[in-house]
């Protein structure tokens, strides 16, 4: 071979191996750079689904607090329509109902807790300004929709609630007259049949004492609401008030209760009374924002001293009178030593 053609040939040889080894070297660089195009989609896909999962447990984080207000408003709603501590507890039970299962639930002092077991009964303290004021125990507790802290929501709502409606009654048993009803608070009911039972002992007299009670009147509430209720018993206060002598005096005893007390007055003279309170709450037409309203009252009668000498007993033989005219049908009355 011809030294040209030797070095041509080397040459050409030198071009190939050249060509190959650029070949090479691009699909080497394509490579890598796949390789760091997918380690960067890879990050940027971990750093989203990190993303995706803060979001979401920030969502659940939302959604339980959107539960807990909606809870909390629906449970000062409902519950503080009432002034009534054990009406306030059963609305209590029926929210609690929807979503944890129990057997019972009821209210504990402090020197009460220890007769309930812990294991069995859950205590939660009710609070008010860190102060535990009762215990609220609920018997075989299982939490299913509703976590703790929700619980504890209502809990701590209810606790406001009761303390309200504590103080209320505290209040109305320092006041003279009823807020709503303008009769006697129960207390100042009870000072002045004191008084009276008193003077009755002295001089001899008779002394007869009217329970009343207003028949249905949670159906009165359920259908027309407890704004309207509130006005039904200012109505029905004010016809008694109208239809007793000076000397009589009403009062406002519990709820939907009044207390009527007629100095100087027997068994007979007791039962034209009531029956005259009676037909005439029957025949009053309430007026209550776009309402009317009629509503009957059942009245249980005792007397001093044909029923009894001791004062409380004549108030509990009045109740047991009202007790027998609901029994019997309601809308009546009924004079203890009749039906016994
Ligand atoms: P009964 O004929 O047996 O007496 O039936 P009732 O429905 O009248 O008796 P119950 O004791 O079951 O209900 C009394 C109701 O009185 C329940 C309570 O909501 C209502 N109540 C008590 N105090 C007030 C009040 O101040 N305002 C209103 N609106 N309702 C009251
Ligand atoms: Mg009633
Ligand atoms: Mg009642």
């Amino acid at each position: 071979m011809l030294p040209r053609e030797i070095i041509y040939l080397s040459l050409s040889y030198s071009i190939t191996a050249i060509l190959i080894y650029i070949g090479l070297l691009s699909i080497l660089v394509k490579s890598a750079k796949i390789e760091l195009k997918d380690k960067f989609y890879n990050e940027k896909i971990a750093e989203y689904k990190q993303q995706k999962k803060s979001l979401t447990l920030e969502q659940e984080k939302l959604n339980i607090q959107v539960t807990g207000i909606s809870l909390l408003y629906e449970t000062t709603r409902d519950i503080s329509k009432t002034l009534d501590e054990a009406e306030a507890l059963t609305l209590l039970k029926i929210k609690l109902k929807q979503f944890v299962e129990f057997d019972d639930c009821f209210l504990l002092n402090s020197e009460e807790r220890d007769k309930f077991e812990e294991v069995i009964f859950y205590h939660l303290p009710l609070v008010i300004e860190g102060k535990v004021f009762a215990y609220l125990a609920i018997k075989n507790l299982n939490i299913k929709g509703l976590t703790l802290d929700h619980l504890y929501i209502i809990v701590n709502q209810f606790a406001l609630i009761l303390k309200k409606i504590r103080l209320y009654n505290q209040l109305q048993e320092l006041a003279i007259t009823d807020g709503l009803t303008h009769v006697f608070s129960r207390r100042y009911l009870m000072e002045r049949f004191t008084e009276e039972y008193n003077r009755s002992l002295k001089f001899d007299h008779k002394l007869s004492f009217l329970m009343l009670d207003i028949d249905h009147f949670k159906d009165c509430n359920d259908k027309f609401g407890h704004l309207v209720g509130d006005i039904v018993l200012a109505n029905v206060a004010d016809e008694i008030k109208k239809n007793i002598r000076q000397v009589d005096f009403v009062g406002r005893f519990g709820g939907e209760e009044f207390a009527v007390v007629l100095p100087e007055t027997d068994k007979p003279g007791a039962e034209l009374s009531a029956e005259r309170i009676r037909v005439a709450i029957k025949n009053r037409m309430i007026k209550a924002y776009d309402e009317e309203i009629s509503v009957t009252m059942s009245i249980g009668i005792a007397t001093y001293p044909d029923d009894t000498d001791k004062p409380d007993k004549i108030i509990d033989r009045a109740d047991w009178s009202l007790y027998r005219a609901k029994q019997t049908g309601r809308d009546r009355v009924c004079t203890y030593g009749v039906y016994k």
